[in-house]
């Protein structure tokens, strides 16, 4: 700095295969530029000179494989700059997956099973950094001019939508450091809930429908099929959530298996993995840079995600309230679950354990405060196979007039009249 009083503009050098390791503050953005080097966050490569705002929360590292001097202006909650990285290790993943890549491609694309280049899939417990890794690989796969697919399972903390959904969308560009993955037509499939818990059964439903739905583009498209797949999970890795990521493994016909950290999870999956024997089951180390989140910050990211849906990410976006009569909207939850006590059955009928019943919703003020997904169905019975458009959030319910009140990504009629409804609510801050 220098120049003014207030400035605090200040340059960290950086030492071949080290990073800065930053929490941008709670309050205030932060400045940031490379000078000179060559610098990358989370796999995509920083231009030269040209200053980048990161937004107060976000948790990040500048990574240099050869050296770089960062210029940073504003202040942080913290940083700091460390030289022992599992980077290497995660670079050397890449370079096999790379690999395979080219041997798909290369290979005749009659033959279904070699023009597949690798799906690989990332586990571990929660904040192992399993997100930050997928992250990486898409990245410098895309920067090899690979189109990955990139799959969030992710329900409570996922990185393409809104929470409550697994969704896919290809990559075809480095991830923005800023601005994260780009949300031109994910495919987005809304379970409604933000743990599996809830509905373990329709968890799996709907994993097995968004599957199908990617092998089905692959078919079509040797190019993604080559590129293949970088597949996220949840931190739930012991009892049911070890079954789902078993699951997983398996309907995504996932061949590569990355487990972040965790000697036990991984001995586990490559000791019943060793009958798949085209299943390679890797341990990699966990980056000491991963933060911590602990349940009121996971709950308060999550609300920042719904309020990036509607809003943006800088308040760049600006949603609609509309307000459309009871009788234009068909609100459904799926499954029987304890919402549906007897008394609200016709009489004789028994509450049915199916939990992957669609049932149709009284609209109530019940709703208030809800996250709806906008279904693409056309019918109620196609409700589960089919992926959402978008959401809505119902921010006024009059019972009186029959009206109900909702913000929405913009004006006019929605895609569809089928609204989702699950357990996901949101207070407008
Ligand atoms: P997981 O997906 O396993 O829950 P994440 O990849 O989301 O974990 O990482 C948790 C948090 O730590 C994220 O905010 C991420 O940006 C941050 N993080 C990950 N790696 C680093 C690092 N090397 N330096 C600084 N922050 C990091």
């Amino acid at each position: 700095g220098g120049s003014g009083s207030a400035s605090t503009i200040r340059q960290v050098k950086l030492e071949r295969e080290s990073e800065l390791r930053i929490e941008v503050g709670n309050d205030a953005p932060l400045r940031l530029r490379l000078l000179n080097g060559t610098a990358e966050i989370f796999g995509t490569e920083l231009p030269p000179e040209i200053w980048l705002n990161f937004p107060p929360r976000l948790k990040f590292a500048v990574f240099t494989w050869y050296g770089a001097t960062i210029e940073m202006d504003g202040t942080t909650e913290t940083d700091y700059t460390a030289d022992e990285t599992p980077m290497v290790s995660y670079v050397n993943v890449h370079a096999v997956l790379d690999g395979r890549r080219s041997r798909a491609k290369a290979s005749s694309q009659d033959d279904s099973e070699s023009s597949q280049g690798p799906r690989v899939i990332v586990v571990g417990p929660t904040d192992s950094g399993k997100s930050t890794l997928s992250r990486m690989l898409l990245s410098w796969a895309a920067k090899q001019g690979w189109k990955p697919t990139y799959v969030d399972l992710d329900i409570g903390q996922g990185s393409i939508t809104v929470p409550g959904c697994i969704a896919a969308t290809p990559i075809e560009m480095p991830i923005d450091p800023v601005e994260g993955i780009p949300l031109e037509m994910p495919l987005v499939y809304f379970y409604g809930h933000t743990t599996p818990s809830n509905n373990v059964e329709l968890y799996k439903v709907l994993v097995k429908e968004l599957a199908g739905m990617i092998e089905r583009q692959f078919t079509g498209n040797a190019e993604s099929r080559a590129s293949g797949m970088v597949i996220n999970t949840m931190g739930w890795i012991e009892g049911v959530g070890y079954d789902l990521l078993l699951h997983a493994i398996r309907t995504f016909k996932a061949n590569v298996v990355l487990v972040l950290g965790q000697e036990k999870l991984c001995s586990m999956l490559k000791d019943v993995l060793k009958s798949e024997p085209k299943v390679d089951v890797v341990k990699l180390q966990r980056s000491g840079g991963v933060v911590s989140r602990n349940a009121k910050v996971r709950q308060k990211a999550r609300s920042y995600r719904i309020r990036e849906y509607f809003y943006g990410l800088s308040n760049d976006l600006s949603p609609h309230s509309n307000i459309a009569n009871f009788s234009d909207l068909f609100v459904y939850r799926v499954g029987g679950g304890p919402q549906a006590p007897r008394s609200a059955l016709p009489i004789g009928a028994e509450p049915a354990a199916d939990p992957t019943r669609v049932v149709p919703v009284n609209i109530n003020r019940d709703l208030l405060h809800l996250v709806l997904a906008v279904s693409f169905a056309k019918e109620p019975d196609e409700i589960i196979s089919s992926n959402v458009a978008g959401f809505i959030y119902v921010t006024d319910i009059d019972i009186q007039r029959k009206k109900i009140t909702y913000l929405a990504p913009a004006a006019g009629e929605l895609p569809s009249k089928y609204l989702i409804m699950g357990s996901l609510t949101w207070l407008e801050t």
